[in-house]
């Protein structure tokens, strides 16, 4: 099934890039970036409050002091964790990707795939990245399914289903494998002197587990409640609330009315798949975008779940937003 525009409303971002791009804005007000500086541990003040980290590199043993921390260190929230404010999150999406040069890329069009045969938990992606590349990709809800990623990707480039043969000859450049939190918003993201940010907070919408929209724009709210903080001189939990207070009301209600939409679609068959993709095939791509986008704040969705021409549409909808028809 294809959903598609006459205007582009959807583009496949160069996320390498994308972190170079954001590292230099960093550094062009101020900031100085080390790399492979590994964090070790946190410092403590006698309150136990947190005043920097401990790392190491290649030339050795190193600190760094702060009054205020940021821990944006993904899905391992190695600060938060040293802290001991959180344990390891229990419910995760598991991904395994190839970047590889195929050869008949289709440019214009991005694929999701799902199924038990491209993922018992989740889907599987195809996104192109130029005229001859693409990423293929499985993502694979734990613990929903014991199956390796890794292992069901490699399946599929050797027996080609759907789109994936379409992609003719595939080349191999190189692997991506990663863990994306799917525990909700369960995590409370502001300690005394301490602010977690991206997947360190669960900022990840469950629907596709896609997290770098709100890392990037929620990294930039908590700078700036951290710099407002500083200023005032006061860099306690309360200091450094407005930033949970923000993002929870930019994304709470929208992430929960995701995992609604995740619960229903975790747990799918194949014949209750195609029956979910005829309900889906109704939406046009500004509706669906802003589906899986978790966009639910919208007016429109509240629109669809009363007023759509057709009842499994507005069953959907409904459930989003809570209506019971
Ligand atoms: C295969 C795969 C595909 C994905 N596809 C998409 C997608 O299409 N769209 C989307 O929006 N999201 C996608 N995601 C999810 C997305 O990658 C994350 O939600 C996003 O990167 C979160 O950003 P972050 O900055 O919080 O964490 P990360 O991007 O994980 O960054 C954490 C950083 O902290 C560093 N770090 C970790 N531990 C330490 C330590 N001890 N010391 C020093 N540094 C440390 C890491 O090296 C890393 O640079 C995908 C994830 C996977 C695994």
């Amino acid at each position: 099934m294809t959903i598609s525009d006459s205007v582009p409303q959807a583009a496949v971002l160069d996320v390498r890039k994308t972190f170079r791009w954001l590292a230099q804005q960093a550094e062009n007000q101020g900031a100085d970036i080390f790399v492979k500086t590994n964090v070790k541990d946190v410092i403590k003040n006698q309150n136990g409050d947190i005043v920097g980290v401990s790392a190491n590199n290649p030339e050795g043993d190193v600190s760094f002091f702060g009054k205020i921390i940021i821990d944006s260190s993904g899905f391992g929230s190695v600060v938060c964790k040293s802290m001991g404010f959180v344990t390891q999150w229990k419910r995760f999406g598991a991904g395994a990707e190839y970047e590889v040069r195929a050869e008949n890329v289709d440019p214009e069009t991005w694929w999701l795939m799902v199924g038990q045969k491209y993922s018992p938990a989740g889907y599987a992606w195809i996104f192109p990245i130029g005229k001859d590349k693409v990423r293929i990709g499985v993502g694979i809800g734990k613990p929903e399914s014991s199956i390796d990623p890794t292992e069901r990707l490699k399946e599929l480039m050797e027996s080609k289903p759907g789109p994936i043969g379409r992609l003719g000859k595939i080349t191999p450049i190189e692997f991506h494998y990663g863990l994306i939190p799917n525990d909700g918003l369960s995590r409370k993201t502001v300690y005394n002197n301490l602010i977690l940010v991206g997947d360190s907070a669960g900022q990840a919408n469950p629907l596709v587990l896609e997290g770098i929209r709100y890392a990037i724009k929620f990294g930039r709210v908590a700078g700036r409640v951290a710099a407002d903080a500083l200023k005032s001189g006061k860099t306690d939990e309360s200091a450094l609330l407005p930033y949970e207070k923000n993002w929870r009301k930019e994304i709470e209600s929208k992430i929960k009315s995701a995992g609604k939409v995740q619960d229903r679609w975790v747990g799918l068959s194949d014949e209750e798949w195609d029956k979910e993709l005829d309900i889906i095939k109704e939406l046009t791509a500004e509706e669906f975008l802003n589906f899986i986008k978790a966009d639910f704040g919208l007016s429109n969705m509240l629109k669809l779940a009363t007023h759509h021409p057709k009842l499994a549409v507005r069953q959907l909808f409904g459930l989003v937003k809570g209506i019971k028809k």
